[in-house]
């Protein structure tokens, strides 16, 4: 299928042209002539599908249109676009940016951690559609700096992370700001029951898209293992950087002192690092996502929430140095690499207390997880994990003990392992 067939105009298609995209991905084949049809979407798809381009691309259509449903107040927004995080919603507005250049309709994108002044001087200006996370909207709105009443269309991106994120009262108070009649559009990677009743609450006989199987990660990932005591993990990575010759490479830890703690360790190692977290300032994580992005630096090491929704085209490698607790995020983690295409490798370093939360990815993926030996010359220079301390038998008190000729075997005590 070419872009040309979708009903997209010729100031849209000439920026995907130069974005050099040859055919539309399975989302946008199908998602675009839904929305253009007017119809709700409830969309499960995760990053790397092409899935800000499958509801943007549509939606600038739309707004060219000019077809209205709503009265709108002054040069208010039309579209809003909610996203989870700071740098979702800066990656959503460049890609707004992108492909409406030549359509002269208007974007603005607020979030917080920045200074308030200059997205109030640009919703001042008017704009076609606001790109948003939840609080600082409010804010806004707060402050009648924005005015929700001309909102035709609603798209909700990564609504699984917003939950998990506790915005579920936000999103709330803004749906009951917005118009009752618009088009809606969810885009989820995973679809709990909580997702399940927003959506059924929200979207009005939605087309339903499936683009990759749900809660699994995109096929192109090879993923594999290291059972590697957690002494050794720093040393196995740095030999898997060096030796395996891994280009770019995106290293996930559990906390932010782990990251800042890796990043130092591999510093001294001689690697170009840069951290992402939630501790770093807004203007910290543009610097270090940029150093990234141009290559200046070859490693970013990361937590999962500042990881979310970053976009870096040919990224080959992504690390869990840490597996995470919820088994879904492992699924968005990986979601980083093999994207719009390209091959990607996702490897685990996972030491014996992390077991259960492999045994809980490896059942949402439904297969294992192939593991590789580790070299003998860093299994020799590492302490082994210690074994899990064992379990005291405690003595049955006597009043509940029975006859031993009447205990079942399942009543012996059984040697612990
Ligand atoms: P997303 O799933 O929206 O985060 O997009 C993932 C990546 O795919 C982005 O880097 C886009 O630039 C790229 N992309 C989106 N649509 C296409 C397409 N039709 N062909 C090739 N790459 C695309």
């Amino acid at each position: 299928m070419a872009f040309t067939s979708l009903g997209l105009s010729e100031d849209i298609l000439r920026a995907v042209a130069e974005q050099g995209y040859a055919s539309p991905t399975p989302i946008q084949a199908q998602a675009i002539p839904a929305v253009l049809g007017g119809r709700d979407l409830l969309a499960a798809a995760q990053t790397g599908t092409g899935k800000t381009a499958a509801f943007t691309l549509p939606l600038l259509q739309r707004l060219i249109e000019g077809t209205r449903v709503n009265d709108r107040p002054g040069r208010a927004p039309r579209a809003l676009v909610l996203v989870p995080t700071r740098e979702l919603a800066a990656q959503v507005s460049e890609s707004v940016r992108v492909y409406g250049r030549h359509t002269g309709i208007r974007a603005a994108v607020v979030f917080g951690g920045v200074g308030l002044q200059p997205q109030v001087a640009a919703l001042r200006r008017g704009i076609d559609i606001l790109i948003a996370t939840p609080g600082r909207l409010l804010d806004l709105v707060g402050q009648r700096h924005v005015n929700l009443s001309g909102i035709d269309f609603l798209v909700l991106d990564e609504a699984d992370r917003m939950l998990d994120m506790g915005f579920i009262h936000d999103l709330k108070r803004i749906l009951g700001l917005l118009p009752k009649v618009r088009q809606n559009l969810l885009f989820s990677a995973t679809f709990s029951e909580d997702i399940r009743k927003l959506a059924a609450g929200l979207l009005h006989q939605p087309l339903s898209i499936e683009v990759a199987p749900r809660n699994a990660p995109a096929e192109l990932v090879s993923q594999s293992v290291y059972h590697v005591p957690k002494t050794g993990k720093q040393v196995l990575l740095a030999h898997l950087l060096s030796h395996g010759r891994w280009g770019q490479t995106l290293v996930f830890t559990r906390t932010k002192h782990g990251a800042n703690r890796l990043a130092e360790q591999l510093d001294r190692n001689g690697f170009r690092v840069a951290v992402i977290h939630g501790n770093k300032s807004q203007s910290a994580r543009t610097q270090a996502l940029a150093a990234f992005k141009e290559d200046r630096v070859q490693i970013l090491v990361a937590t999962d929430i500042a990881a979310r929704g970053l976009d870096i085209q040919q990224l080959p490698h992504v690390v869990n140095y840490e597996l995470p607790h919820v088994p879904e995020d492992y699924v968005h983690r990986i979601g980083r690499t093999g994207r719009a295409g390209a091959d990607g490798a996702a490897v685990s370093l996972v030491c014996a207390d992390e077991a259960p939360q492999l045994r809980d990815i490896e059942r949402l993926l439904g297969r294992r997880l192939p593991a590789h030996p580790v070299p003998e010359e860093i299994l020799s220079t590492v302490k082994a994990d210690p074994t899990p301390p064992r379990t005291p038998i405690k003595p049955m008190p006597r009043s509940e003990s029975r006859p031993a000729s009447r205990r079942g075997s399942s009543n012996l005590p059984r040697r612990v392992l």
